[in-house]
């Protein structure tokens, strides 16, 4: 019997890693996974290095460990076979879609057979989801959520919830004050095993970041920083519960051009590699909470994210795949600007986040949605193309976590959760960022030279997608706004809105 562990799953205290400590465990880097997509290097050197980093750890404690490095998972599944015919594998179920199939095809292939359980690296399993969602009409994630909190009795007293509240979203919209020094982020300075892992990915998968489209996109990162093992990701942990938990909510919102961290946890890569177990992350949280080490709106934000937030978009991908991939409600059909490649626009706040992406592979949840997802909406990008390159780029990404955020939340593509599109103009980035005072685009200015792309586009697409969007009661207000507009200006707005588009075709936005 062998335990196999694929590389989202490297927890040694779940699953059949920790249930059968007899078995024999097999781990595949396959390499032609790795060229699915053009990802960033920061991401293929953490899931590789942290797969590399369990071996070694299992091998310590005595552990039988099979580590193959091959082209496919098949590849690797034969070789295995000729050592271990007819072997049955035991493996968490992928989070993927389709994963369990395409692996237990690729076994077979070879006589193998894999056995998978479920995944108990996530709080809400597939019949508890399913039964709560059983007699709604649709998704409401603060239901889910609330659901949630009364199963587990996270931030729970007698039923109610802790503080009277559900949620504090409204302390949680700040900005910092002027000379607000973030809490410095803890960076792990790579080992031999993850250096070894850097060369490889620079030899095996950099040239082609070079290459058109890329166009060197994901070129010259800085240094690779993230947690690639459990002892590691433990003292990410600790340092956001005791340095940025307690300022977390306040500034969960925020965007400041020189604080790319901000408060915000960075702790999901640790969470989606199974580094880290979602439950033990938020019972740290909730006990900081207690002993009054940080304030309730800090923790009931963190603990929403993950114990809410985290399992719903899971299991939403999992009930509408294959739809929600390549869902389109809107119709959009332009093509990914370059520039989310290469970071070239004048546009400070888009030419920041892109830049950071390209630098570290990650951004903050409020810069996914409010300016990557926000302008790629108002643009009109096709929603598979986003939500390919959000996938690629981020160190954090897999499939399950950004199809539902960037289709159905960031692009308004599925009609299953969000009440109504995330769309907005300069006036919400001006609010929530420090980026328009450095920009040489006018914040106020909608048509006319040095407009605001974001407000040219923001009118556009309200008035692109009247018939779809006029009738939801949440677009009242704006459509509202649209009315008191003249037909010269809406003509105006959509000359510029084609502009925009033209220029940013030709690298010139
Ligand atoms: Fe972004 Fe427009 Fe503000 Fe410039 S003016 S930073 S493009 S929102």
């Amino acid at each position: 019997m062998t335990v196999l562990v694929l590389g989202d799953q490297l927890s040694r205290r779940h699953g059949p890693l920790a249930d059968r400590p007899d078995d024999d465990i097999l781990l595949i880097e396959s390499t032609a996974f790795a060229e699915r997509l053009p990802y960033h290097p920061h991401k293929l050197t953490l899931v590789f290095s942290a797969m590399r980093h369990v071996r070694d750890r299992l091998r310590e404690q005595g552990r039988t460990v099979h580590y193959l490095q091959s082209e496919t998972f098949e590849d690797g599944f034969e070789q295995y076979a000729a050592d271990h015919p007819e072997a049955t594998l035991h493996c968490l179920r992928p989070s993927s879609y389709g994963s369990d199939d395409r692996l237990h095809q690729a076994a077979s292939v070879s006589g193998l057979d894999i056995e998978f359980v479920d995944n108990e690296l996530f709080l809400c399993d597939a019949e508890t989801f399913d039964e709560w969602a059983s007699d709604r009409e649709s998704y409401r994630h603060e239901e889910f959520y609330r659901f949630m909190r009364r199963k587990t009795g996270y931030l729970m007293a007698d039923d109610e919830p802790v503080g009277g509240e559900w949620n504090y979203d409204d302390q949680n919209r700040e900005t910092p004050p002027e000379g607000w020094d973030a809490p410095s982020v803890l960076a792990f300075e790579p080992d031999e095993t993850t250096r070894e892992v850097q060369a490889w990915v620079r030899e095996r998968f950099g040239g082609g970041y070079d290459d058109p489209p890329y166009g060197g996109s994901w070129a010259d990162p800085e240094e690779f920083r993230w947690p690639v093992t459990r002892p590691q990701a433990v003292r990410a942990l600790d340092d956001f519960v005791s340095n940025r938990l307690p300022v977390f909510g306040d500034y969960q919102d925020a965007m400041l051009a020189d604080e790319w961290a901000l408060a915000h946890s960075l702790l999901s890569t640790s969470l989606n590699l199974g580094l880290l177990h979602p439950a033990e992350v938020i019972e740290r949280a909730v006990e900081a909470y207690r002993d009054g080490s940080a304030p309730l709106n800090c923790v009931e934000g963190f603990v929403r994210q993950v114990l809410g937030w985290r399992e719903f978009l899971r299991h939403v991908y999992r009930r509408e795949m294959p739809a929600l991939a390549t869902a389109n409600a809107l119709g959009a059909t332009e093509d990914l600007p370059e520039l989310y490649w290469t970071s070239e626009t004048e546009m400070a706040c888009l030419s920041d986040v892109v830049d950071g992406v390209r630098r570290r592979g990650y951004s903050h949840h409020i810069e996914r949605l409010m300016i990557l997802s926000n302008f790629g909406l108002l643009y009109g990008v096709e929603p598979a193309q986003l939500n390919r390159w959000f996938h690629a780029g981020y160190v954090d990404a897999f499939h399950w976590v950004t199809t539902p955020n960037v289709v159905e939340m960031g692009l308004y593509g599925a009609n299953l959760f969000a009440t109504k599109p995330y769309a907005a103009s300069a006036n919400y980035v001006d609010k929530m960022s420090d980026y328009c005072g450095d920009c040489p685009y006018y914040k106020t200015k909608t048509t006319g030279e040095d407009a605001c792309p974001f407000n040219t586009l923001y009118w556009d697409f309200l008035d692109r997608n009247e018939e779809r969007l006029r009738s939801n009661h949440r677009m009242g207000l704006v459509y509202s706004h649209l009315d008191n507009k003249s037909e010269e200006e809406l003509t105006a707005i959509r000359e510029q809105a084609v502009d925009v588009r033209e220029r940013a075709r030709r690298r010139e936005l």
